[in-house]
């Protein structure tokens, strides 16, 4: 269980990279925008699509952004299937990708999909 506190509500984390994103503080290659959502090609991609789809407001991962604000997670996934559509991979198939916490390597805690596709992918990951 992670017991980091989900700050939701409070306005952007001032050391959060994925807040100054949003807040067009840090550049980032935006290929989809929605209300409560900036999509944008990850800098270090690891397929020929790599995009992360975030929630404007500051949780920590997928399932506290599901536990505060359901409809903005809701969002979030809408938005990754569009980003699919538009990159050209709906048909051949994507991976979306939420990791969580120390174990799953996440390395930036503000709830982020990675919308992953253009090549073949594997089972298991690792
Ligand atoms: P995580 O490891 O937390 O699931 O994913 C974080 C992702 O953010 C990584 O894939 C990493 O390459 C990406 N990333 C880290 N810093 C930046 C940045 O400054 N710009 C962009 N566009 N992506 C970043
Ligand atoms: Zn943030």
């Amino acid at each position: 269980m992670d017991t980091t506190p989900d700050t939701a509500g409070r306005g952007p984390e001032p050391d959060c990279l994925f807040c100054k994103i949003v807040a067009g503080e840090v550049p980032a290659d935006v290929v989809h925008e929605t209300e409560h959502s900036v999509a944008f090609r990850d800098i270090n991609a690891q397929a020929p699509t790599h995009v992360l789809v975030i929630p404007r407001d500051h949780h920590v991962d997928l399932v506290a952004l599901a536990t505060a604000a359901p409809d903005h997670a809701v969002e979030v996934l809408r938005a990754a299937g569009a980003v699919a559509e538009q990159e050209g991979v709906a048909g051949s198939g994507y991976r979306l990708v939420a990791n969580s916490g120390q174990d799953a390597q996440q390395t930036v805690p503000h709830a982020h999909v990675h919308v992953v596709g253009g090549r073949a992918m594997t089972w298991p990951p690792g």
